[in-house]
C-alpha cells in the first residue's frame, strides 16, 4: 500500500478511537464507495495514439454528492487517488458543506503536452465518466497539474452530452463560463486566513511574523501574497529549480511573474539561492508552509524544520511520526484538511451561484469565504484546547478530525448506515 494511503488511513482510525466512535465508521470510510478506471485515448500531435490511465475515486457520500479535484500528474497512482479523496471527505465535512468526498487522476505529465493534446484528455476524461458525473452526483474541480483552462474544457463536453449548460458540474471554472474570480486565488488565500488565525494565537499577533513557503505552484503563491498583504514577511519560497532565501523579505509579486515568465522560482533577482527544494521547509521563520505535494516532512528531515507553526498548503505534507516529533517540541502543524480547504469552500460558493444562475461580486465572494475560513479555524481551535486539557498527546489534527467525523458519523447514523 501506499505511505501516503497508509498515513491517512492511520490518522483515520486515530480519530475514529479518539472521538469514541464505533469501528463500523472506520471500516466504511477506509474503503471508497466507487472506484472507475478509465482509459483515455488521445491522438497525439505526431500523428500517433496514447492511451492514458485515468480514475475517478468517489470516496463517500454519507453528507451530499461527491467533490474534489482532479489531478494530472505523472506519478499519481489510484491509491494515492484514494488517499486524496478520502482527505475531500474530511475536508468537505469539516468545511460544513453540503458534499461527500472524490477525487480524480491521470497518470500524465501535463507539461509535455501541447494544448491540443491538453485538451483532448480532458473531453476524454468527461465522456470516459460521463454516467458517474453530475451536479447532484460528483463535482470535480481542479488540483495539481490541472487549472480553470482544463475545468472550461470539461464543463462544454459535459454540457454538448447533457444538452444543455450544466455550469454547476464543475467548479473553478473561468469567470467568463460562470466561474468566480476569487477561486483563482481562494485555495492560498484561505492559507493566508489560517496562518493568520493560528499565529494570533500561537505567536501573538501576525505582523512582522516571517513564513517560508514551501512550493510555488497555484497554492503557494496565493499563499505568500495574501499572507504578505496581511502583514508577514515572505522570507523564502521554492519549487522544483530549488528556494530562494531573503531574510529580508521577498518581493512576493515580482517573484509570481518570474515564476510564470520563466517557470523557475530560482530566477527571481535577489536573495539567497540553494539547490534544494525543500531548503525552505529548514530556514529561520517563524512559520512554515508545505504548500507542495504530500510526504514532504518525514521522520528523515523532521529535524531540521525551526518553525513554531506549521501550515500545511498541500495534501498530506506531514506525516503523522513527523507531527508527532514536531508536537514534542511544541510545534503547532495546521492541519491539510483545515488549512487548504478554501478551494473547496469557494468551489461551494461558486457551485450555490450557479444553481440558482446568480451572482455576487468579488468582494462579497471574498468576504463570505474568510469568513467561513475563520469560523473553521475557530471551531477547531476551541476543540484543540478543550482536548489538550485532557491530554498532552493531542494534536491540532486531531480536533478537526473528530470535528469532521462527528458530522460523517451522525449523517450515516441518521441514514441508518451505522
Ligand atoms: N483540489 C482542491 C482540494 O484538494 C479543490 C477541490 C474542489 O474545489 O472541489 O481541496
Amino acid at each position: 500500500m501506499s505511505v501516503f494511503l497508509q498515513n491517512v488511513l492511520s490518522t483515520l482510525k486515530r480519530g475514529v478511537a479518539l472521538g469514541g466512535f464505533p469501528e463500523g465508521l472506520y471500516k466504511l470510510l477506509s474503503k471508497p464507495e466507487r472506484v472507475v478506471a478509465v482509459s483515455i485515448p488521445v491522438r497525439m500531435d505526431s500523428g500517433g495514439l496514447e492511451v492514458f490511465e485515468g480514475f475517478r475515486v468517489q470516496h463517500c457520500s454519507a453528507l451530499g454528492p461527491y467533490k474534489g479535484g482532479i489531478r494530472f500528474h505523472p506519478d499519481v497512482t489510484l491509491e494515492d487517488d484514494i488517499a486524496l479523496a478520502t482527505l475531500m471527505t474530511l475536508k468537505n465535512s469539516l468545511a460544513g458543506l453540503p458534499y461527500g468526498g472524490g477525487k480524480g487522476a491521470v497518470r500524465v505529465d501535463p507539461r509535455k503536452l501541447s494544448a491540443r493534446e491538453l485538451e483532448q484528455l480532458a473531453r476524454g476524461y468527461v465522456r470516459a465518466l460521463y454516467p458517474v458525473l453530475g451536479e447532484l452526483v460528483d463535482i470535480p474541480a481542479p488540483d495539481v497539474g490541472t487549472d480553470s483552462r482544463v475545468m472550461a474544457w470539461m464543463v462544454d463536453e459535459y454540457s454538448k452530452l447533457l444538452g444543455r449548460n450544466a455550469p454547476a458540474s464543475f467548479t473553478a471554472k473561468p469567470a467568463v463560463l460562470w466561474g468566480n474570480p476569487v477561486r483563482e486565488y481562494a485555495t492560498g488565500f484561505g492559507c493566508a486566513v489560517v496562518t493568520r488565525e493560528a499565529a494570533e494565537r500561537l505567536l501573538g499577533g501576525s505582523k512582522g511574523l516571517t513564513l517560508a513557503v514551501q512550493g510555488f505552484g497555484n497554492t503557494g503563491q496565493w499563499h505568500a501574497y495574501w499572507a504578505s498583504k496581511m502583514g508577514f514577511k515572505v522570507v523564502a519560497i521554492s519549487d522544483l529549480s530549488g528556494t530562494v532565501y531573503d531574510p529580508d523579505g521577498i518581493d512576493v509579486e515580482k517573484a509570481m511573474k518570474v515564476k510564470s515568465e520563466t517557470g523557475k522560482v530560482v530566477n527571481y533577482p535577489g536573495g539567497e539561492k540553494l539547490s534544494d527544494p525543500k531548503a525552505a521547509l529548514y530556514v529561520d521563520a517563524d512559520v512554515v508552509a508545505p504548500d507542495a505535494v504530500e510526504n514532504q516532512i518525514t521522520l528523515e528531515n523532521v529535524g531540521k524544520v525551526k518553525a513554531k507553526l506549521v501550515v500545511e498548503g498541500a495534501n498530506g505534507p506531514t506525516t503523522p511520526e513527523a507531527e508527532l516529533e514536531l508536537a514534542k517540541r511544541g510545534a503547532v502543524v495546521v492541519p491539510d484538511f483545515l488549512a487548504n480547504a478554501g478551494g473547496v469552500v469557494m468551489s461551494y460558493l461558486e457551485w450555490v451561484q450557479n444553481l440558482q444562475w446568480y451572482w455576487w461580486s468579488e468582494e462579497e465572494t471574498r468576504a463570505k469565504l474568510e469568513r467561513i475560513m475563520r469560523d473553521n479555524f475557530e471551531r477547531v481551535w476551541a476543540k484543540f484546547e478543550e482536548m489538550r486539557r485532557s491530554s498532552r498527546e493531542v494534536v491540532m489534527r486531531d480536533a478537526a478530525l473528530v470535528i469532521a467525523l462527528q458530522r460523517i458519523y451522525d449523517a450515516m447514523k441518521a441514514r441508518g448506515w451505522l
